[in-house]
Parts: structure tokens; C-alpha cells; sequence
């Protein structure tokens, strides 16, 4: 049985100091991917890195966080989109992201909106699938989508409304959910309306879940299987054909065979 997290933070610094550890912990736990996704240039930069010092396991996504469009350094934008084409060339690039639009940010909206605009661009010019955050702007994202020529979408951490989850299932783009699957009635209601198909599970750590079973523990890779049991629970099919359609649906969406 092969896990896999399709949206972690590695390039985080909280996690700078855990890398080895969280590796091991996901070799332990047949966590055979995790997605590195990236905040910024630094980041992006950063998340090569580990995807070549863990070939076969670490998968970069590159790209502009929404938080981060208003702290750019000069030309950050524009490196950032270089390095993804640069390095798209060499065919070290997993996706683009983390992007996307945060309702809670709005004062820097029209900053979000170029970025995350330019980004989406370029994963058009190189067939790339997206990774998106859609905190309160789920709708709008999905409603935006179809003006790009863009395939392989996925929402991160879907939680609502379920009306932008059926548009999103339509265009056949993928969410993905994690540990709150395993306590949260709304992210469990989200798994028992999305089809397996368009489903695929993350931990997005470092996040920190303070709930049980996690009790704010450092997020690991492992933490899938508990993913992973919740949604089977949910789903009333079993754990192994969970993790075997999620797996399928991994090299699917990213094009990667899973070693
Ligand atoms: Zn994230």
C-alpha cells in the first residue's frame, strides 16, 4: 500500500531542523510522495533542493503564496516564474504552487489577483498542473478556472461551499483534505460528497492540529494513514482500496510513477 501526501511544506523552517526525521517518518509509514509545496522564491528554491536530495520521494510544487504578494522582494515575481520555467525544462517540476486568492488578505487584493493571474498563465504555457488555496474564494476560483487553459486543478484543503465542490467535480479538477477528516463533521461531509477520483489527501504541515487524535504534535508525513482510516470510515470501503484509488489518483494528476 502506497500513501501519499499531496501537499506537505518541507521549505518551511519549522520544519528545517526535522527533515531526516520527517523523511524516515514517511518510509515508515509507506508515505511514498510528499508534494513540497512552496511559499516564494526562497522557498521554491528550497523545495528543489530537498526533491534532489530525496529523489523518488519529494515532489517540488514552486510558486507565490497569497500571503506573500505583498512582501516580494524586487523581481521576485518575475525570477520566481523564470525558475519554474527554467527548471520545468529540466523536468524537475512536480506543479505550481502553492497559489491562489485569500479573502482575508484583501487589502493586497489586486496584488493577489496579478500574481496568482501570472501564475496560472504559465502553467497554461507549460501544461503544469496548479495547486491552489481558496480561503473564502473557493467560488470565485472556480468560476475563474475554465478562462484558462488549465487541466489538472487542485483545491487544497476543501472545506466549502459544496456548491463550488460539484462545479469543481464537473471540470474533473482534484481536492484534497487531511487530519481534519478525522474530526471535523463539515471536511468528513466534504469526503462523503467528493468522488475518490477527484480526491487526494495532504497534511499540510507544518500546520498544527490540536485535536485528537494529533494533539498538536508535529505534523508528519504518517499522519495520512489516520487520513486515511477517516475517509475509508467515511466512505464505508476499505482502507487498502482507499489508499490503492488515491495512489492511482496521484500519477494521474502529477504525471509521476510512484517508486
Ligand atoms: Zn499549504
Amino acid at each position: 500500500m502506497k500513501l501519499v501526501d499531496a501537499h506537505i511544506h518541507l521549505s518551511d523552517k519549522e520544519y528545517a531542523e526535522h527533515t531526516e526525521e520527517l523523511i524516515a517518518d514517511a518510509k515508515n509509514a509507506n508515505v511514498a510522495a510528499l508534494v513540497s509545496n512552496s511559499m516564494d522564491l526562497e522557498t521554491s528554491i528550497d523545495s528543489l533542493r530537498l526533491a534532489e536530495k530525496y529523489p523518488d520521494v519529494v515532489y517540488p510544487a514552486l510558486g507565490i503564496h497569497p500571503w506573500n504578494v505583498n512582501v516580494l522582494k524586487e523581481n521576485e515575481l518575475e525570477e520566481t516564474l523564470r525558475l519554474i520555467s527554467e527548471q520545468h525544462e529540466k523536468k524537475r517540476v512536480a506543479a505550481i504552487g502553492e497559489i491562489g486568492l485569500d479573502y482575508k488578505y484583501e487589502t493586497i487584493w489586486a496584488k493577489q489577483l496579478m500574481v496568482f493571474d501570472k501564475m496560472l498563465h504559465l502553467a497554461e504555457q507549460l501544461t503544469l498542473p496548479v495547486i491552489i488555496h481558496s480561503r473564502g474564494t473557493t467560488t470565485q476560483i472556480v468560476e475563474m478556472l475554465p478562462s484558462y487553459n488549465v487541466k489538472r486543478v487542485l483545491l487544497h484543503w476543501f472545506s466549502h461551499p459544496m456548491n463550488a465542490l460539484y462545479k469543481a467535480i464537473d471540470h474533473d479538477y482534484f481536492i484534497t483534505d487531511g487530519p481534519p477528516a478525522a474530526y471535523s463533521n463539515g471536511i468528513r461531509e466534504v469526503v462523503k460528497k467528493v468522488p475518490l477520483t477527484n480526491f487526494l489527501t495532504e497534511t499540510d504541515g507544518p500546520v498544527i492540529y490540536r485535536k485528537p487524535p494529533f494533539n498538536g504534535q508535529l505534523t508528519k508525513p504518517s499522519f495520512i494513514r489516520t487520513v486515511i482510516e477517516a475517509v475509508a470510515e467515511v466512505k464505508q470501503i476499505t482502507v487498502h482500496d482507499v489508499a490503492e484509488q488515491i495512489a492511482k489518483n496521484f500519477e494521474h494528476f502529477f504525471n509521476i510513477k510512484l517508486a
